[in-house]
């Protein structure tokens, strides 16, 4: 697979709910989705994967509730490094597993900024979602100060880098997604330009070839900051952009799955 050979990787579309939706709007957002994605993946329905991040709480409701066939894939927003143990308030790889979750997202600017998570913290626990078979969502994304200093691709190298550092080649396969999340664009309504979103998306691609050969390289790399329906075709145009994570636009269903469509070619 060569880097730009973009009709290969499997699009992900996923939405990350944050801390939003009480359980019955989660039924209901979740509801939404889920009748509406089949219509949105007509199209080509086995070149985009779907999921949606509800809150841990509301997680099991969607599981429940979950269309058949596993089209809608569930992750949770976090997930420990630890698998159980005197850990308040954690949850661990494969209790989401055991409880019907696919997958986790790691490392989201929020948690390192809110919560103190550092590159350490984010190998650690990458590590152990990619050990314990969990679909993983890998963020990394610079702040607005390390763009405007132009140091941007190596302060994601960086976060690459030191994420991966225990990570084996064994573990290296299609349960890892990467999300490059560029912190300035997230929730501000500022989206990368197409060309600077590509950019990024070849440096973290060449990165992993590096490091994890063919591999590593045929990752799917999913763009993450104020994707909207209005922006999405142009962001996937540009190529080396696989899909997105999205955050205000996935609370709204038709705002999603317009999305969606789109990821989808229709
Ligand atoms: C996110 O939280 O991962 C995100 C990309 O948010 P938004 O789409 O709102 O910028």
């Amino acid at each position: 697979m060569t880097e730009t050979d973009t009709a290969a990787r499997l699009r992900w579309v996923i939405g990350n709910w944050k801390q939003n939706k009480l359980r019955f709007e989660a039924r209901e957002l979740a509801d939404a989705v889920a009748a509406g994605l089949m219509n949105a993946i007509a199209a080509n329905p086995s070149s985009v994967n779907v999921g949606i991040a509800p809150t841990f709480l509301s997680l099991d409701l969607a599981v429940r509730h979950a269309p058949p066939g596993g089209a809608l894939w569930l992750f949770a927003q976090n997930v420990a490094a630890q698998e159980s143990g005197a850990f308040t308030g954690e949850v661990g790889p494969t209790m989401l597993l055991d409880a019907g979750v696919n997958g986790a997202i790691i490392g989201h600017s929020e948690r390192r900024g809110h919560f103190r998570e550092t590159d350490h913290d984010v190998a650690r626990k990458l590590q152990a979602a990619l050990a314990a078979g969990v679909q993983t969502v890998l963020c990394i994304g610079e702040p607005l100060e390390i763009r405007e200093s132009a140091t941007h691709e190596s302060y994601v190298i960086s976060q690459l880098s030191t994420a991966f550092s225990n990570v084996s080649h064994e573990h290296i396969n299609e349960r890892l997604v990467i999300a490059y999340e560029p912190i300035w664009a997230i929730g501000t309504g500022k989206v990368a330009t197409p060309t600077e979103a590509s950019a990024m998306h070849r440096s973290i691609r060449a990165w992993m070839g590096e490091r994890f050969g063919s591999t590593g390289a045929g990752r799917s790399i999913l763009y993450g900051g104020s994707v909207k329906p209005a922006n999405a075709a142009g962001l996937l145009a540009a190529g080396d952009i696989d899909g997105f994570l999205v955050g205000g636009a996935s609370l709204d269903a038709a705002s999603f799955l317009d999305i969606v469509r789109t990821a989808a070619g229709g």
